[in-house]
């Protein structure tokens, strides 16, 4: 595999787990494919940032959108990330498997991966999704900050299913079926313990922070860390000031540092990856105040005495081993 190019970056893959740039695209407040300075992310400065895989969330916002209008965002969604993609194809490729991620990154271009954040996208029918999948859906965070049909969320303090729901466990056997990754950022302490019972392939937290770090309902707690590692999965370590220390003014890239060095004392550097979250918040974090920046993860690791082999695992090597593992159990 040919080496990123930026100097920063010397590792094949870096991989962010999760942005809501294409929600900020589909909705008309920025176009990615074009080079600004508004938010974090786009195509020319994940570029420039040696960014060569993404996973592009189209959220379902339970506030700007209303029930029965969900799924159709989300196959709308569907249609804008594949038009953006094309629109750019000299430089970004959407991809549906780990061999055409590998292979548009080994042409130099970035493999863009379409994901859902919010199950309540499915409208109570775990058969959406095959349809999702079938529109390139790869991804889904089964709950947001709302509970749903599928399961409760960590930010709602009522907790309807106490856990995932009947329909939940369904889902998430439907995905391990299709080869979906389940995604449990977001989700309730018990619905993430409850994805792991019921998951036959590893799952990903796509963007959370560490409680152990920062006392936060949607931070993982260290057993959680160690569910999601023993199943072999990974967890991606958001950007998010707010969750990452307390005042949250305070919190740099030294903070989404220890949230890895925690990870990796903790269960080992096989389960540590990247989940920015760009341009699911506002402000920036000194240090990755946008995506051009994401090599500084790889600098700074080594500065802390992280081996290379480590620093690869983390960039972008332990996503892929979990998607592999989540595309060859389908089918
Ligand atoms: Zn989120």
């Amino acid at each position: 595999m040919k080496p990123n190019s930026t100097p920063d970056s010397p590792f094949p893959f870096l991989i962010d787990l999760h942005t809501d740039a294409l929600y900020e695209h589909i909705r008309g407040r920025k176009d990615i494919t074009q080079r600004s300075d508004k938010g974090h992310l786009d195509f020319p400065r994940m570029k420039e940032g040696g960014v060569n895989g993404e996973v592009f969330a189209v959220w379902i916002s339970p506030a700007e959108l209303k029930p029965g209008e969900y799924c159709d965002f989300a196959l709308k969604g569907a249609n804008t990330f594949d038009e953006m993609c094309a629109r750019c194809a000299d430089t970004v490729t959407s991809v549906r498997t780990p061999g055409e991620f590998r292979q548009a990154v080994a042409a130099g271009r970035i493999a863009a991966i379409l994901g859902v954040e919010g199950g309540h996208a499915l409208e109570g029918r775990a058969d959406n999704l095959d349809r999702f999948f079938e529109r390139g859906v790869r991804v889904l965070t089964v709950t947001w900050c709302n509970s749903n049909e599928l399961g409760d969320s960590s930010g709602d303090e009522n907790k309807p299913h106490g856990g995932l729901s009947s329909l939940g466990r369904q889902a998430v056997r439907r995905m391990n079926e299709l080869g979906m990754i389940v995604d449990v950022s977001h989700s309730a302490d018990k619905t993430v313990f409850d994805i792991l019972d019921t998951s036959l392939s590893p799952v990903i937290a796509s963007h959370s922070g560490i409680k152990a770090r920062r006392d936060f309902n949607r931070n993982l707690t260290d057993e959680q860390i160690r569910g999601i590692a023993g199943h072999g999965g990974v967890v991606g370590v958001v950007f998010l000031p707010y969750f990452l220390r307390e005042p949250e003014d305070k919190a740099t890239i030294d903070d989404v540092l220890n949230c890895i060095d925690h990870i990796c004392q903790l269960v080992g550097p096989d389960y540590a990856g990247l989940g920015s979250d760009f341009d699911g918040f506002g402000g920036a974090l000194p240090g990755l105040e946008d995506v051009t920046k994401m090599g500084s993860i790889g600098a700074g690791l080594r500065r802390r005495g992280f081996a290379e082999g480590d620093i690869a695992k983390i960039a972008g090597l332990n996503f892929l081993r979990v998607w592999d593992a989540v595309a060859a159990r389908s089918g």
